[in-house]
């Protein structure tokens, strides 16, 4: 089945029946139907429509069969492949203003990430980089839908943890003909229980050869639990909650309650070099962050646009700080965009002939963009004042007091019901649970910001940098 269209997508997300459970409740029925995913289900199922009536940028020929896959699949070999790559996430994240951290893209990426990189399995014990190409050719093929964690639980962080004795971290507990059993927990996965399966990996510098390996599962493994935190969408009104109707990505905790992955699943186990390796030496950084740098240019782009359109409905462009402000968000989105371009510009090609993005610059603009997110955001309220709770609901407005509202909140050249339109857009964006949680994420999704810059400094080669300082000593 080539690239599918949104109603396949919900048709086989509501036939899964996965074990999810919110607020107390396990879920039950048609989990497109529940109020705390009908919007972002229905949002993304829109991004898969959009595969048939976007342009050819949209899906490539797969070699084997000939079918029309989704180009988040695509393994680059070209520049012209990664420019292609990014024209389609851009695409999407158009749609979304970059709101869905996790549209498909992202974990199609992942798993091509993955499957570019099977050269660190071949040969290695309990490695299976078979399994792991059949499984990208099968997800290609049927268009499935991700969901992934890898972070061990929030329980000890300390450098010594690994001197205490682990009782929450998923391990593998049993290993029979039939597969790996899996007890434990992991972290979180946004999106979880609203994705055909789940791919599961080791947290980077895994230590216990029990939490080293990979693989993928339905969402609806027997044992597979996904329990959500509260949902943000209070309302379907779009214009009482423009952003969070729609683009609500619930977080997940996921448990293994000796869930078994079959043996055709596993990609590795029981290998802790290789699972370092994988996350460090293998493509999952440089492509991952490809598709996270593209769809964050697009939301500043959305950024920019919301606080432009603040500055002109209370008509303040004239001050030189609200100036200032502005121009900060521009200085951020010409670079995110510069840093991008310089990533495909200096790709590079591996033995097989792979196109990699170059990951110095796209580290430094995810890095970048956890510290001037907050900022624009921050930007968002120092603009819009008390414009972002005088927002009375789309209900007040039908009501006998509407006319007055209409009056009284009136703006320079708009009524009072478009003035609380827009800001209701801004408030959803930078004040809601909706926003404040955006911004927690665009800290933190892709990792500690801390430990990011300091792995930038410990990757990024100095030595022409050393030589000039050198060469200016001795002349
Ligand atoms: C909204 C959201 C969505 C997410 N979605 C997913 C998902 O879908 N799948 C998934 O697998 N993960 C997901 N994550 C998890 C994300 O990868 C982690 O939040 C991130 O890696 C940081 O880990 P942590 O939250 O455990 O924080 P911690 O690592 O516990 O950090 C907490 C604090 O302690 C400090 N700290 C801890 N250890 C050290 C250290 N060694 N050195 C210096 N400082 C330290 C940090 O700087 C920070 O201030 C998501 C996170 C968020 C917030």
């Amino acid at each position: 089945m080539p690239a599918i269209t949104g109603d396949i997508y919900r048709r086989r997300l509501d036939s899964l029946q996965s074990e999810v459970w919110i607020d107390g409740d396990q879920m039950k029925g048609n989990i497109s139907e529940h109020p705390a995913f009908r919007g972002v289900i229905k949002s993304q199922s829109e991004l898969y429509d959009l595969q048939h009536s976007s342009g050819s940028h949209m899906t490539f020929t797969s070699e084997h069969t000939g079918s029309e896959i989704g180009t988040s699949f695509l393994i680059p070999t070209s520049k012209e492949d990664l420019r292609k790559r990014r024209k389609m996430i851009q695409q999407w994240a158009g749609h979304t203003g970059g709101l869905m951290g996790r549209s498909p893209d992202y974990m199609n990426t992942v798993l091509a990430a993955f499957a570019a990189s099977t050269d660190i399995l071949t040969g290695q014990p309990n490695c299976f980089p078979e399994n792991l190409l059949k499984f990208y050719d099968f997800a290609s093929e049927n268009d499935l839908s991700f969901t992934h964690t890898f972070i061990n639980p929030q329980t000890n962080r300390s450098k010594l943890a690994f001197l205490e004795e682990d009782v929450t971290n998923a391990k593998i507990v049993g290993r029979d003909e039939k597969g790996l059993i899996i007890k434990g927990a992991k972290l979180l996965a946004t999106q979880g229980g609203i994705t055909d399966e789940i791919i599961v990996f080791s947290a980077p510098g895994v230590q216990d050869n029990s939490c080293a390996y990979a693989f993928s599962i339905p969402s609806n493994t027997p044992g597979l639990k996904f329990i959500c935190r509260e949902a943000f969408s209070s309302s379907d009104s779009k214009f009482n909650s423009p952003l969070a109707s729609r683009f609500e990505e619930l977080d997940t905790i996921v448990i293994f309650d000796d869930v078994c992955v079959p043996w055709d699943r596993v990609f590795f186990h029981d290998n802790i070099r290789v699972a370092n390796d994988f996350y460090i030496k293998g493509k999952f950084i440089p492509f991952t962050l490809h598709q996270i740098v593209s769809r964050q240019a697009v939301k500043t782009e959305l950024v920019m646009g919301v606080a432009q359109m603040v500055v002109d409905t209370i008509n303040i462009s004239e001050y030189q700080h609200v100036q200032g402000k502005v121009t900060e968000i521009i200085k951020g989105l010409e670079m995110i965009k510069a840093l991008l371009l310089s990533s495909e510009e200096q790709a590079v090609f591996d033995k097989a002939g792979v196109c990699i993005p170059k990951r110095e610059p796209l580290y430094v603009a995810v890095n970048t963009f956890q510290e001037v997110y907050p900022r624009f955001i921050e930007i968002i309220q120092l603009l819009s004042a008390s414009g972002i709770v005088t927002i009375p609901t789309e209900k007040d407005f039908q009501s006998p007091i509407g006319k007055d509202l209409v009056h009284y909140l009136q703006a320079f050249e708009v009524d009072g019901k478009e003035r609380v339109k827009l800001f209701r857009l801004a408030w959803d964006l930078c004040l809601s649970s909706f926003g404040g949680r955006q911004t927690l994420y665009e800290r933190f999704f892709f990792g500690d910001p801390i430990r990011l810059s300091q792995t930038i400094y410990q990757i990024y080669d100095k030595t022409d940098c050393l030589s000039l300082a050198e060469n200016m000593l001795k002349s």
